[in-house]
């Protein structure tokens, strides 16, 4: 499809009009597992459901469109995805992976250094100074996280990909925090992108894949092959359900990140907060990064309340939100990474990771931003020992400065007033 054409318009015609047997406008879910040869010497474009599906390559295009890559691969889920980068590295190559990872990466790869299918080094990449440092040891491939979850800190994809130039590493980041409708990473110099499809591209929580999306094809083919060859690429009605959720990727994210500005603003002024971590407030140590490679701050955030508040009872307070893992779709979310996400970490690990035991991570969805902001002053208010008294409280010196400012690129942001606090 022309690239001429806007992203949103990509996507909203990918793959229509294109069905010959009957004419349909959206396009048809094939199921087939196998697909029949005319001749015995004539290979059709797809035989068999492992190795190409057209279901699946309507996503693997739209996908690859929008991330602007030349060849992309749909795979079972997102672990699928990032397993299969690693089939680019052998024995003795080295990995550097962000200490803050999400877990399921940092358990496969440390499984996987454990066999010696690789070495692996864990860097703090905001760190610059340790970054660099690590980039001496001449790693063979970079794995890059940003935003991080769950405390959204930013990694500086132009600079990891200066400093990768140097040693010919490959740079792969995984995308799911934003989408390509807030980040491009291939575009700033990365060689891969890496997707849980489960979080904002499908975006109605009922499917579980991903997706490798490679910047030139000869890498692309090369995935592509270990797909087919290990048999992790996704399924056709999975594919069927992403391509239909990807449809409102746009809107889903304008709106989304929309509501999260609107709430974070209305905590950034209660003094039952210690601390905010969303990449919108000027405070964030990374929100000039931010501001220079991602389109907009998304719909992500993390709060650690201040030591008034029971943040168990918070959760159970709440109406609208619920109580889940998992993030990006269209229901609000709210989790406590240290009993849940990142309960794996020893108490000590996440003390160092700077995740508190009082921190709540917000996935925000498409309910009104009045009505979330509401439920969760209501809950607060259950949850707070003195209620509104902590106010002006010596935590509250963390955030007082704190303001909302405008992201960079060219989707500005028409922020409404903020909701009422109940
Ligand atoms: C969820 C997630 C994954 C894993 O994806 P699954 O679809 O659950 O297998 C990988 N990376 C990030 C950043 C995620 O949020």
């Amino acid at each position: 499809m022309s690239h001429d054409l806007h992203a949103e318009t990509r996507i909203a015609c990918a793959g229509i009009s294109t069905d010959t047997a009957h004419n349909s406008v959206s396009p048809p879910l094939h199921l087939s597992a196998n697909y029949y040869w005319n001749d015995p010497c004539e290979k059709p474009q797809y035989d068999y459901a492992r190795s190409g599906n057209p279901t699946r390559s309507q996503l693997e295009e739209a996908l690859a469109s929008l991330e602007g890559a030349a060849k992309g691969v749909i795979t079972a889920s997102g672990m699928a995805a990032v397993d299969l980068v690693f089939n680019l590295v052998k024995p003795g190559d080295l990995v550097l992976a962000p200490h803050d990872c999400y877990g399921g990466t940092h358990r496969l790869l440390t499984a996987r250094a454990k066999c010696g299918h690789f070495n692996v080094a864990w860097v703090d990449q905001t760190d610059p100074v340790a970054f660099k440092a690590a980039f001496v040891r001449g790693p063979k491939l970079v794995l890059i996280e940003t935003p991080s979850n769950p405390l959204l800190r930013i990694t500086d994809i132009r600079a990891v990909v200066a400093l990768a130039k140097d040693c010919g590493a490959i740079i792969v980041a995984d995308n799911t925090f934003l989408s390509p409708a807030l980040q491009r990473p291939l575009e700033l110099g990365c060689d891969i992108v890496v997707h849980s499809t489960t979080k904002f591209i499908n975006g109605h929580s009922d499917v579980v894949g991903g997706a490798v999306l490679a910047r030139e094809a000869k890498l692309g083919e090369e995935l592509a092959w270990w797909a087919n060859c290990t048999g992790v690429t996704g399924a056709p009605f999975d594919s069927f359900m992403t391509l239909r959720g990807l449809r409102t990727l746009f809107p889903r994210i304008e709106r989304q990140q929309m509501t999260a500005r609107e709430i974070v603003e209305g905590l950034v002024q209660d003094g039952r907060v210690a601390k905010i971590f969303f990449p919108g407030l000027a405070s964030h140590p990374g929100h000039e990064i931010a501001k220079a490679q991602q389109m907009g701050f998304g719909s992500m955030f993390s709060v650690e309340f201040a030591a008034g508040v029971d943040v168990l009872e918070l959760l159970r307070r709440l109406k609208i939100f619920t109580i889940a893992e998992s993030l990006g779709g269209f229901e609000s979310l709210v989790c406590v990474p240290a009993v849940m996400t990142h309960a794996s970490m020893t108490p000590e690990a996440r003390a160092i990771a700077g995740i508190s035991d009082r921190l709540v991570r917000f996935s925000i969805g498409l309910e009104h931003g009045e009505d979330l902001a509401r439920d969760l002053f209501q809950a607060l208010e259950h949850a707070s020992v003195s209620g509104r008294g902590l106010r002006g409280g010596s935590c509250f010196e963390e955030n007082e400065d704190a303001h909302l400012a405008a992201p960079g690129g060219s989707q500005e942001f028409s922020l409404k007033s903020a909701p009422p606090l109940a």
